[in-house]
């Protein structure tokens, strides 16, 4: 299982990726962030729910074992403030 401290710094940095711009409120921070969790939780997109994307979107290219570290590095690098 993906280990998420819940920091929500990805939530706050989806202006960095064309994927989520429909998420985007206009500042590069998700419309449904609320303090650091999602408030859509239950019903948000696929591209939101690391499991679930890999096994639409990333199952063939990689295992769930580099799919998870990928994701780590991207957690590190937004923890330290780094660019993606
Ligand atoms: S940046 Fe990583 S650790 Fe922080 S909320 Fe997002 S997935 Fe979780
Ligand atoms: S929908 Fe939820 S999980 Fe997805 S970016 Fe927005 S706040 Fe984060």
């Amino acid at each position: 299982m993906f280990k998420c401290d819940k920091c929500g710094l990805c939530c706050r940095n989806i202006g960095k990726s064309e994927f989520y711009k429909e998420l985007d409120r206009g500042d590069g921070v998700c419309r449904y962030l609320r303090g650091n969790l999602c408030g859509i939780y239950e019903s948000r997109p696929i591209l939101c729910r690391v499991d679930e994307g890999y096994e639409a979107f990333f199952k063939s290219a990689m295992s769930k074992e580099e799919y998870y570290a990928l994701n780590y590095k991207i957690c590190e690098k937004l923890k330290n403030n780094k660019k993606l």
